[in-house]
């Protein structure tokens, strides 16, 4: 018998076992294994504090493992780890904080190595700003490479973290949560990134808490939680619903929110709303108390309608009526005047953390203006805020302290409570619990459930299926920018759902 040729395995870039690690007695890690094939995109997933950093600093060297520990890099066992070691074989992270030199230019901090390497004098600079140029081109970047690094946001700077990987002629580049301080087209054009240097054969490792990102970019997804391996998993066929599960050790015993609301009347109505290249036809109506879910996958065109009914972007055709009127937007100015508010999906960048981005120019200022001109006086404003702070239970340490001392469920909270000060009709939450912990996320939707009691109609977004199934009396699927199924979470099963988004 002549026997069947098997297709070669390939030798993973990397591989570790039986790796366990504690620190002062606390296990952070237990008996994981974990392993990276050339070319591919797999993710590490967990939630906060089930190891993934940890893992990712012993296989750079960072942390030593406990005896018993087996590590190889493309097959051959290394008995030491180093940082000098993982970086000889093309291991390179991008760490969450990036560990740039704000105060050094573009093409110093991709070339760094041949900075610190080198006698200053024998660095050849030329040649270091022309390989900077070389590699921020091959991720379709294109920036003064003579600029200091600290004029740079930071969707740029992450740039230059992945070409100074480059530069090392990485195998394989982890990425530590990239995308928890980025805006949705910073990025999908990270996810585009990490597409291309998979294709040219480089192997990324993405950590990353949200689901609809994970299940788009990888192909297998590893899963750790309390330190210990749940599982290596196909990402084909993969539902957010069952990946959750995984994270958290806890089944969906949730049940659906959705209920009637027998004589509510229409606060949004929005009729045959088009832009051209975002969204086409869009109608939909969204009652007094009621929440009305809007899914799809990204780039539906869920965002661009958002910022129509908020002003910010001005519909080609259409109608968009609050309370019966119709309304004329020409400003977020003008939506919020009217009692519409909207959260961003960029929460970092709603002027509680990050100084830079279109919504902290536009929308905070706007709102501040409104809170102290006319509207409410400052005093009451401040009531109404520290209302709302004990409302929400929103957990302050000192009140002057910065808001980026507070957790990811805790500012979103301070961002709701700012905008509930205005009195509102409407308010669009958009991915309202992105950079929230999965485990915390229960408690934004307490809030929306109040919301909703309090008489406010919601608009929720979320890529996330199961959040929008649990949380909203109705659900709207949106996809190439209409709208093109509406579902009753009490009808449908999540699984269904997931796989009528997913298809
Ligand atoms: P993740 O990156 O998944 O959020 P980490 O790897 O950072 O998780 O943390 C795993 C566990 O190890 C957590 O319980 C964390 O508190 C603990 N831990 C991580 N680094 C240290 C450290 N340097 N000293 C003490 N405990 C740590
Ligand atoms: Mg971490």
């Amino acid at each position: 018998m002549i026997m069947a040729m098997q297709p070669a395995e390939p030798v993973p870039v990397l591989s570790l076992d039986t790796v366990s690690v504690t620190f002062g007695g606390v296990r952070a890690l237990h008996n994981v294994s974990f392993e990276v094939l050339p070319g591919e995109v797999q993710c590490l997933a967990g939630e906060n504090g089930s190891g993934k950093s940890t893992l990712i600093k012993v296989i750079t060297g960072v942390y030593q493992p406990l005896a018993g520990a087996r590590i190889a890099y493309a097959g051959r066992p290394v008995e030491t780890v180093s940082p000098a070691a993982a970086r000889a074989a093309g291991i390179e992270v991008i760490w969450q904080d990036l560990a740039l030199f704000p105060e050094m230019t573009v093409a110093e901090n991709i070339g760094i190595r041949a900075v610190l390497g080198g006698l200053p004098r024998r660095v050849n600079h030329r040649a270091m700003r022309g390989a900077a140029q070389t590699l921020l081109a091959r991720l379709g970047a294109d920036f003064d490479v003579d600029a200091p690094l600290r004029s740079f946001a930071i969707a740029q700077r992450q740039l230059v973290a992945i070409a100074r990987a480059l530069a090392g002629d990485a195998k394989v580049i982890f990425m530590d949560e990239p995308t928890s301080s980025l805006t949705q087209s910073e990025t999908d054009r990270l996810l585009e990134i990490v597409r291309t240097l998979s294709a040219q054969g480089i192997a990324i490792v993405f950590v990353s808490h949200r689901l609809a990102e994970v299940l788009d970019i990888s192909s297998r997804v590893t899963v750790l939680r309390d330190g210990k391996l749940v599982g290596v998993y196909s990402t084909e066929g993969m539902t957010q619903s069952h990946l959750t599960e995984l994270m958290t050790g806890k089944t969906f015993d949730q049940s659906v929110r959705a209920r009637d609301l027998p004589g509510a009347p229409a606060v949004l109505e929005v009729a045959g709303l088009s832009r051209e290249d975002d969204y086409q036809d869009v109608s939909l109506t969204i009652r007094r108390g009621e929440t009305v879910g809007l899914t799809g996958l990204l780039g539906a065109g869920r965002t661009e309608l958002a910022l129509s009914i908020f002003g910010m972007l001005r519909p080609d055709r259409g109608t968009i009526k609050l309370d019966g009127a119709v309304l004329d937007l020409r400003s977020n100015r003008d939506a919020i005047r009217a009692g519409i508010g909207y959260l961003s999906e960029d929460r970092l960048s709603l002027g509680l953390i990050q100084p830079q981005s279109i919504a902290d120019n536009t929308v905070m200022p706007v709102l501040d203006r409104i809170l102290t001109r006319g509207l409410i006086s400052s005093r009451k404003k401040q009531l109404l805020v520290a209302r709302w702070i004990e409302e929400l239970a929103i957990k302050l340490g000192q009140p002057t302290d910065a808001i980026s001392t507070l957790s990811g469920g805790n500012q979103q909270r301070v961002a709701i409570a700012k905008w509930l000060a205005v009195g509102l009709k409407l308010i669009i939450l958009d991915s309202p619990t992105v950079g929230v912990d999965v485990g915390a996320r229960a408690g934004i939707f307490e809030i929306v459930e109040k919301l909703a009691a309090e008489g406010l109609a919601i608009l929720l977004i979320s890529d996330e299926v199961p959040e929008v199934y649990f949380n909203a009396d109705s659900v709207l699927h949106m996809a190439g920018g209409r709208i093109i199924a509406q579902y009753d979470p009490r009808t449908i099963s999540l699984h269904d759902l997931e796989a009528a988004v997913y298809a």
